[in-house]
């Protein structure tokens, strides 16, 4: 059998061709995206081992195992972002180890986050999940808010303290007028990330595009792909 570090060797280089083609493809230099990879589910070996791959980017979506696995993995040079639909309970552990928040959703949220930043004496970076399956006013199935939305939130996280407003985050909506049409949404979030940096132009990140819609999330523009199961394996249970 193959050992883990060897399957995920290849893995990542499979993936690594993939975001080179859609880049070269969309004629953006490959430094233009960064991959980070979502070790929800996985041990924290595995993140190891992906660090010293090279990986500079991991993800979590769940406080209880992502808490344990960063403090395991602490001496390693990783950048953690959280993106899993995130309650205010959780916010004191989640701002130990996230350097980046990608899944603000409401103003409870990121009062929570700016006052545990301070107390922590961090800085955390925060994208505004947006639902592009719901109302301008309403709220996603799995999590985000409606681009009616956008611009209050980052606004309240520029104003809070321990908080930077990093840019924005969706993931590619199953149901609604995007559903299926994974470019057609991206490039709806790149519009709006073009709107908000006229107010905000430091929040450049734009976070879209899993395994399987990589390739349209970098033709649309995406900064940032978040790349789970295509590195990892399937997910031994959801996740
Ligand atoms: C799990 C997850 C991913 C990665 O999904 P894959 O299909 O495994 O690549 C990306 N983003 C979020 C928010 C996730 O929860």
């Amino acid at each position: 059998m193959k050992d883990r570090r060897t399957e995920l060797a290849e893995n990542l280089a499979k993936v690594e061709d993939r975001i080179a083609a859609a880049c070269a493809a969309a004629g953006r230099k490959r430094e233009e995206v960064t991959l980070i990879v979502v070790t929800k589910t996985y041990p924290a070996s595995d993140v190891r081992i992906l660090s010293e791959l090279g990986v500079r980017h991991v993800a979590e979506n769940k406080d209880q195992d992502a808490g344990p696995k960063a403090a395991e993995c602490a001496d390693l040079p990783l950048t953690w972002h959280f993106v899993g639909q995130l309650q205010t309970n959780k916010v004191r552990s989640v701002v130990r180890y996230a350097d980046v928040v990608q899944s603000v959703d409401r103003p409870k949220l990121v009062t929570a986050l700016s006052k545990e930043a301070v107390r922590a004496g961090r800085e955390v970076g925060c994208l505004v999940q947006v639902a592009l399956d719901a109302e301008e006013s309403g709220r996603g199935d799995r999590g985000g808010v409606g681009s009616g939305a956008i611009e209050e939130l980052a606004g309240l996280v520029a104003d809070s303290p321990g908080l930077r407003l990093d840019g924005l985050m969706t993931v590619a909506p199953l149901t609604g007028e995007f559903a299926g049409r994974e470019q057609a949404a991206f490039e709806r979030l790149m519009v709006l990330s073009t709107v908000l940096r006229r107010a905000h132009p430091a929040a450049n990140m734009v976070s879209a595009g899993m395994s399987a819609d990589l390739e349209q999330a970098v033709a649309a523009g995406a900064t940032h792909v978040r790349v789970g199961t295509a590195v990892l394996g399937v997910r031994p249970r959801l996740g």
